[in-house]
């Protein structure tokens, strides 16, 4: 074994990773990285084809972004916010805002409001939650709507690791051992339309996804929520919502209309939108942030993954001046937003992330993106053709495949069969990094992969699902 293995072996405890099972074997140690490909110790290469865990934007050693930082660098790493202001994080802050209310690709401008005006900076996107939810909260009581503010997420929504943004996740495989830990928060239906209770019409091959008879049963029930809440007298602060996709909850878009819809109800009943699009932002789901599809315009909005290009922590909490001015007052009054980390407003992070929105926004770019989707489109159709594969959901630039014993009753793997994790180590052994999630296998990969490339890692997926499901 490789003397970093050994090391890794002995003293590294990996994040959302059974350790027994990692100290089995050699792990990979990855040393170098150029676009989409990682090389590791042995000089072996590899495809990125879940971007870092969602993180890099447009491959990894980008000069750009690498002039970027090292220009950073040259003049400072980190000064705190706490007291003062720096270069990049107010330039990044205008940007920041200037982007999220700009025109999208696919801009649906009369609904987008309410305009987003401030910037709060933290470290990850369990932080930007963080701030959000704690905003949110205390808006809502300053404000008079609840003195015991709730608030109302999806079905498998997942926001981070942290005890608030556990909180208002609902994946009981990770969250409910802390459940003890954690404040109570309502959950509703998610619009997983491969498993709809509402809809039970037998999949057709070569699509599996039959929605097309939909009556939004999903949305009634989010309704129903927001009245029941309101009759109690205890309206929702917020709903809490990953745009278009739901992530973790293994890749589950959201059908067309159901955001605007579900946003018109929010806003029905005076409630404030959280929009999560720590995974969804920067250019993922095809539009800089995926609400812009919808024409939808959250009162929150948290970024972290791909905001620096994926090349350090840092994140954002935006808000509106609404928000901001229910903190001010004279210091006496105790008004103040008594919230903040060490290394808030980073200058390293933030010029690296002033370098990727730049990138994201040239046309170059933008055709590379679009050509990336539907390469990435027209590759996936293959794997239609293995009866193990249930359902294939793309949105933009994600792409989650469901593996399922049976296509024909969708009837799902055991988890403890570990049917992902075994496909995803197939792949490795073929060049192809990603993680699944329970049974579902994602494709994400950064901006700068090219065709070949995305057909060589669908192949392999396709491969590795042959070689571990076929003679089972
Ligand atoms: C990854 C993720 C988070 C948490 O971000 P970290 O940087 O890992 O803390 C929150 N929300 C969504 C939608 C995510 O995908």
């Amino acid at each position: 074994m490789h003397k970093l293995a050994r090391l890794d072996h002995r003293y590294v405890w990996h994040p959302f990773t059974q350790m027994r099972d990692w100290l089995k074997r050699e792990p990979i140690v990855i040393t170098s990285g150029n676009g989409a490909v990682l090389r590791d110790v042995h000089g072996k290469e590899y495809l990125d084809a879940n971007s870092s865990i969602w993180t890099n934007l447009h491959g990894h050693n980008h000069p750009r972004v690498n002039s970027a930082i090292q220009k950073q660098l040259g003049k400072i790493s980190h000064s705190s916010a706490l007291g003062f202001a720096n270069e990049p994080a107010s330039l990044l802050a205008a940007k920041l805002i200037k982007t999220a209310n700009g025109p999208s690709l696919n801009p649906h401008s009369a609904l987008r409001t309410p305009h987003l005006a401030k910037v709060f900076f933290s470290d990850d996107g369990s932080t930007a939650m963080e701030v959000a939810l704690k905003l949110a909260y205390e808006y809502a009581r300053r404000s008079g709507r609840s003195k015991n503010p709730k608030f109302l997420s999806l079905e498998g929504a997942y926001h981070g690791d942290t005890v608030g943004a556990v909180s208002v996740g609902h994946i009981d495989l990770f969250h409910k051992a802390y459940s003890g830990l954690l404040f109570k928060t309502d959950k509703v239906m998610a619009p997983y339309c491969y498993r709809c209770p509402f809809n039970r019409a037998k999949p057709q091959r070569a699509d599996a996804r039959t929605y097309a008879k939909c009556n939004h049963e999903c949305i009634d029930k989010i309704e129903q929520k927001f009245a029941v809440r309101r009759k109690k007298g205890n309206p929702y602060a917020a709903f809490v919502v990953e745009p278009l996709m739901q992530g973790a909850a293994g890749m589950i878009p959201q059908p067309k209309g159901w955001l605007r819809r579900v946003n018109e109800i929010v806003r029905g009943y005076g409630a404030q939108l959280i929009a999560d699009e720590v995974m969804t932002g920067f250019g993922r789901t095809g539009t800089t942030f995926a609400g812009h599809q919808e024409g939808v315009q959250p009162d929150f909005l948290a970024v972290a993954k791909g905001l620096t290009g994926g090349y350090l922590p840092m994140a954002a909490t935006l808000t509106t001046q609404t928000v901001f001015d229910a903190f001010l007052g004279d210091y006496s009054e105790f008004k103040t937003f008594f919230h903040g980390h060490s290394f808030t407003s980073n200058q390293l992070g933030a010029a690296a992330a002033l370098a990727s929105m730049e990138l994201l926004q040239n046309q170059s770019s933008i055709r590379a993106r679009e050509e990336l989707q539907q390469a990435l489109n027209q590759e996936l159709a293959i794997l239609w053709s293995l009866p193990n594969v249930g359902d294939i959901r793309q949105v933009g630039l994600i792409a989650g495949i469901e593996l399922v014993k049976n296509w024909q009753t969708r009837e799902p793997f055991d988890l403890r069969q570990c049917v992902g994790i075994r496909v995803c180590d197939a792949m490795a052994k073929r060049g192809v990094l990603t993680r699944p999630i329970g049974n579902v296998i994602v494709l994400m990969p950064p901006y700068c992969t090219t065709p070949k490339q995305t057909r060589q890692m669908v192949r392999v997926l396709a491969e590795a699902v042959q070689e571990t499901l076929a003679t089972k």
